[in-house]
């Protein structure tokens, strides 16, 4: 059985070894994602050079998702690197304060605009909800701040406000900067951390094309006001992530659960796709295997129908971060071996939009209520097979393209397989026949398989999918009326 979803790997220093490179993506990644919120340019190019060499090496299509660090709202650093709040203790919060100037009695901050965004009253978050701070009063540049929740607070560490409302726009100058050299790799995919509305994920893939860059666009919800605008949101973009560690400080943990299904079941329906991140095996940066909770995390996001789970710190900086994908790899094959993830309602009660999606939905339609081993997707851009992977199904759909930015772009889709596959004939039924023995010849079909294949009558024309053809395997294939 081939799992479905796909895993998205953080890379990071401790994959950096080509060694590590090479077995993660063994191990099963689909994706990798660079994190722009740490590491030089240099560094993101290596990364990218080594990855697209071992994906050749293995024979094998890896995405590639470049990911914005955005207004991230962060402490400055402190003389000792280091300080212990005290629970009740003052706390200042100054847009003043030189970078390296932190104490015990505050820090600088790197959003300027903080004095002027809260209020007396505000709870603000500090490293992802672990200290808690709330605002008695506002000076000028300074946020005074009384210590809820103490604790040991080093360098650099995020603060949130709860309930959001800062007004940092999505993109920063830095942001801007790191378009262009994502649009220069050529990658995939280009998420946008924290937008708050469908205009900033309008802008960035504006900016993104402006700059060469091909990617599809994934909006990171990680604010509570992007959840106000959250169809517009998903409508605007490619791809959704659930980012839940900011998003969970800002809306509360126990909000997180309801708007993870909630948002996985939108991009579906909206022909989106969906990654779930953040912590699903955090326990594993440091041990070699996962907590019960941290399979069941996971396990219960491939049941709600994610397309893709990540792992963050876990392997870009984690001891482990081949067995953490080698995990991630088997609790997903395992769900997935569950009826439920495998049963779809066929959108039965909807009117299809174009030509493709009604060949797409009677595809799936026919493979989940007939023996059928596969399904081949003759395709020029991917959007067949993404509307196909759109309804549950335990059948693969292979997706036959000649471009490698296809090949490359539906990596990230549940149940989708890219293979490289070159349309050599005119004649359609010599097309068909290719189709099936590069099946053959890879061993995803054997004689004697029934297999769905679907395709343009215009084969190397995009938006056209308008044949659906069911084949058993070493059949003969009939002609089909000649263009
Ligand atoms: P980050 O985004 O890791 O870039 O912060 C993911 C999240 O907030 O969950
Ligand atoms: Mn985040």
């Amino acid at each position: 059985m081939l799992r479905r979803t796909k895993i998205l790997a953080t890379l990071g220093p401790a994959t950096d070894a080509p060694k590590i490179l090479e077995a993660i993506i063994r191990a099963g990644v689909d994706v990798v994602r660079l994190n722009f919120s740490h590491g030089t340019e240099e560094e993101h190019r290596t990364r990218v050079k080594l990855v697209r060499e071992c994906a050749t090496s293995q024979g094998r299509a890896i995405g590639v998702l470049a990911d914005l660090q955005g207004p991230k709202i962060r402490t400055h650093r402190f003389r000792a690197g280091r300080v212990f709040l005290q629970e009740g203790a003052p706390f200042i919060l100054d847009a003043d304060m030189a970078p390296d100037a932190g104490t015990v009695e505050g820090v600088g901050i790197t959003y300027k605009a903080l004095p002027q965004d809260v209020q007396v009253g505000d709870t603000l978050l500090l490293d992802d909800g672990r200290l808690v701070l709330v605002v008695e009063d506002v000076i000028g540049p300074q946020v005074i701040c009384r210590v809820w929740v103490g604790g040991e607070l080093s360098d650099k560490k995020g603060i949130n406000r709860q309930g959001g409302g800062l007004s940092a726009p999505a993109l920063t100058h830095k942001d801007r900067e790191d378009i262009r050299t994502a649009a220069e790799l050529g990658v995939d995919y280009l998420a946008i951390s924290f937008p708050r509305s469908a205009d900033d994920v309008l802008e960035a893939r504006a900016l993104l094309r402006a700059a060469g860059g091909h990617g599809a666009i994934v909006s990171k919800i990680e604010r509570a006001e992007a959840l106000n605008d959250l169809e517009g949101i998903v409508k605007a973009s490619d791809a959704v992530m659930i980012a839940r560690g900011d998003l969970g400080v800002e809306i509360g943990d126990a909000e997180l659960p309801g708007v993870q299904k909630r948002i996985i079941r939108m991009a579906r329906d909206m022909n989106r796709v969906s990654i779930t991140a953040t912590q699903m095996m955090e326990s594993m940066i440091k041990n070699p295997t996962p907590t019960r909770a941290e399979v069941l995390d996971i396990a219960n996001a491939v049941m709600d129908g994610t397309d893709a789970v990540m792992l963050s710190a876990e392997t870009a900086a984690g001891s482990y971060p081949v067995q953490a994908v080698q995990a991630m790899a088997r609790i997903c094959l395992g769900a997935e071996r569950q009826r439920e993830t495998q049963r779809s309602k066929h959108r039965i009660d909807s009117h299809f939009e174009s030509v493709g999606e009604a060949i797409a939905m009677a595809t799936m339609y026919t493979a989940n209520h007939m023996d059928v081993s596969a399904i081949v997707a003759l395709t020029e851009t991917g959007f067949t097979p993404l509307l196909m992977s759109r309804i549950r199904s335990g059948i693969p759909i292979f997706s036959l393209t000649r471009h490698e930015a296809t090949r490359r772009r539906v990596t990230l889709y549940r149940g989708v397989y890219p293979v490289r596959f070159d349309v050599k004939y005119d004649n359609p039924t010599l097309v068909i026949q290719d189709a099936i023995d590069t099946m053959l010849n890879r061993g995803a079909v054997r004689e004697g398989d029934l297999v769905i294949l679907t395709k343009g009558d215009f084969t190397g024309i995009s938006g056209r999918t308008n044949v659906m053809k069911i084949i058993r395997v070493g059949d003969p294939i009939f002609p089909e009326e000649q263009e």
